[in-house]
């Protein structure tokens, strides 16, 4: 049978990009080419006029704006269309709108011209900040600047396209995705953008395929091409051959038959053949994850990333917005356990403070930030206690690298009971609290962070990185970050020895829980709870019920001898043969 790796592997007619939203596709190009609106910088006259044309413009903004957000609200929910809420926001800040008005007046200029200088100041900050998250926000406030100066050009959005395409633009705002997906879009691929843009988000959300960052697709493709978008691997094939377009039909019609037989083991247990019971959670990094947490048969949530706050509202929320919102997953998800991890801001995930760090991942992360802000941290763990009431949620602490961070935060989060005690605050007095075990210290020192805690889960996306010296976002280096590295099992091992001997709960929460590889080696070395990405619970339960947990801990000890990840690979490989297991990498 043909591989993915061998249909890429000659591919002339092959491009590569970030996979930003998984999924298979094959339709028709349509390019989306914004028109470049061209700015008058002609001085003006009749002031009065002008601001009156701003004041228009403004107020078309909003309109279009308002059916945008009320589409999003339909299509996405409340929580995720609040971007647009964000933009709206803009369109009444009164610092900006105030400065672009003085600027009318004084500078006696186009409107238009003062509307690009004036917004294109605060992107010019935001791109300097060198990091993902601050760049893909200036790119939704160009969507807003140019918003503007086309209402006050008095020009029409182009929306509405053929139904069925596949959409290829330089870039794609939040609103633009929205609008296509409503055309039937069937995916999206762009020249920019990363995982964290907007229209990443959307698309995952939507359930489009997507591919972005693919630097000159829009040079390449010619509209009306048939392409395939691979969602799955960050692939796109222009115009395929026969071969490649028979190759591909038959795994999208795979696709649709294991997705439809999926559903169904919805409500059987993940148990091995010989009768060991693994408990799958569900990680939750966007609000609409929440609903295929219960839909995919999770039995909780072993990572609920709290720092996804922040992307949503576009900024810190108060602690009673905190509150609000945990009790609401709480209740939602009751009876079940949900983890809710403090805020892990710091390293490449959003700039908390004005300094510049030069090596951000081994910098103020997570709970050292924490630890440094105690107001912030004191304010989120209030709210974490607040919501506690009914007894259902635990409270998790990334990047612990010592025991006295630990220690620190247990007495921070005394202080903050008393405090609530003194309010008549009702919340769970023995909430529990676990660690991330993510910087090789901790993972060292496993047994010591158990008996001070109640819980343990693994980062391995962190734990790889700190472990083998990989930035876990750097291209250049990504051959190297190896999840089957024999220092990366010989590190899981002492994690399972560490939880066994303190008798402490253990769970792995990276992406290597979702990995298909690595399923059965994790059972095998004793791990007895994971947590992944909801969407891929079902195939990982698929893979438990086909195997014995006393052949993967064969297998498992086995690959404990290997020196090399090429030999791990190869006896894992040898284990999904023998227990007759299809090997398909989540999902396909
Ligand atoms: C991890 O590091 O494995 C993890 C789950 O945390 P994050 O990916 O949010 O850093
Ligand atoms: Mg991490």
């Amino acid at each position: 049978m043909i591989t993915f790796d061998q249909i890429y592997k000659d591919a002339k007619n092959k491009m590569t990009g970030i996979a930003a939203a998984p999924g298979l596709v094959i339709a028709k190009a349509y390019k989306f080419v914004k028109e470049e609106l061209e700015i008058s910088k002609l001085e003006i006259t009749n002031i009065k006029q002008a601001l009156s044309d701003f004041d228009d413009a403004l107020s078309k903004c909003k309109k279009e704006l308002n059916k945008i957000l009320l589409l999003a609200r339909d299509i996405m929910g409340n929580k995720r269309a609040i971007i647009f809420e964000a933009q709206m926001m803009i369109l009444d800040d009164p610092i900006l709108i105030g400065t672009i008005k003085r600027r009318i007046k004084y500078e006696k200029m186009d409107p238009e011209f003062i509307v690009d200088d004036e917004i294109s100041k605060y992107q010019k900050l935001m791109f300097k900040a060198h990091e993902a998250y601050m760049s893909e926000r200036a790119h939704d406030i160009e969507d807003i600047k140019s918003r503007i100066i086309r209402n006050l050009q008095n020009k029409k959005l182009k929306s509405k396209i053929s139904k069925d395409v596949i959409v290829v633009s330089e870039t794609l705002t939040p609103a633009d995705t929205i609008l296509f997906s409503r055309s039937n879009s069937k995916g999206f691929v762009t020249d920019h953008g990363g995982l964290t843009s907007h229209a990443a988000i959307i698309s995952r959300s939507l359930n489009i395929p997507a591919v972005v960052g693919t630097h000159n697709s829009t040079m390449l493709i010619h509209d009306g091409d048939e392409l395939v978008v691979d969602g799955f691997h960050g692939c796109i094939i222009i115009n395929p051959t026969k071969r490649q377009r028979n190759f591909f039909n038959r795994k999208i019609k795979h696709l649709n038959e294991l997705q439809s037989s999926l559903k169904e083991l919805k409500n059987n247990k993940a148990e091995t053949t010989d009768g060991k019971v693994i408990e799958l959670l569900a990680n939750v990094d966007v609000t609409g994850e929440i609903d295929i947490a219960k839909t995919s048969g999770a039995q909780g949530i072993g990572l609920y990333r709290s720092e996804q706050i922040i992307a949503e509202l576009g900024n810190f929320a108060s602690e009673n917005e905190q509150t609000e919102i945990y009790r609401k997953l709480a209740s939602r998800m009751y009876p079940q356990i949900v983890t809710i991890r403090a805020l892990d801001i710091g390293g490449d995930k959003f700039n908390f403070s004005e300094i510049s760090e030069p090596n951000p991942f081994l910098g103020l992360r997570g709970i050292r930030l924490l630890l440094k802000n105690k107001n912030l941290f004191k304010a989120q763990i209030r709210s974490v206690l607040r919501a506690s009431r009914n007894k259902n949620i635990q409270f998790m602490l990334p990047m612990v690298s010592s025991l006295l961070e630990v220690r620190e935060t247990k007495n921070l989060i005394n202080v903050c009971k008393k405090e609530l005690k003194k309010n008549k605050e009702k919340f769970d007095n023995n909430i529990k609290i676990g660690i991330m075990i993510e910087v090789p210290s901790a993972a060292l020192l496993a047994k010591e962070f158990a008996d001070e805690v109640d819980f343990l889960s693994i980062g391995t996306n962190d734990l790889i990185q700190y472990l083998v010296a990989v930035d876990r976002g750097n291209d250049l280096v990504s051959d190297l970050y190896r999840e089957f590295h024999p220092a990366v099992l010989k590190t899981l091992k002492i994690i399972v020895d560490g939880a066994k001997i303190s008798n402490k709960q253990l769970s792995l929460c990276g992406e290597m829980a979702a990995d298909t590889l690595a399923i059965p080696l994790l059972i095998g070395l004793g791990l007895k709870t994971l947590s992944l990405s909801p969407a891929t619970i079902p195939n990982a339960k698929r893979i438990i019920r086909s195997l014995s947990y006393a052949n993967a801990k064969k297998m498992a000890e086995e690959c404990l001898k290997f020196t090399t990840s090429h030999g791990i690979i190869s006896r894992i490989e040898k284990f999904f043969e023998d227990s007759k297991i299809k090997r398909t990498r989540n999902i396909i």
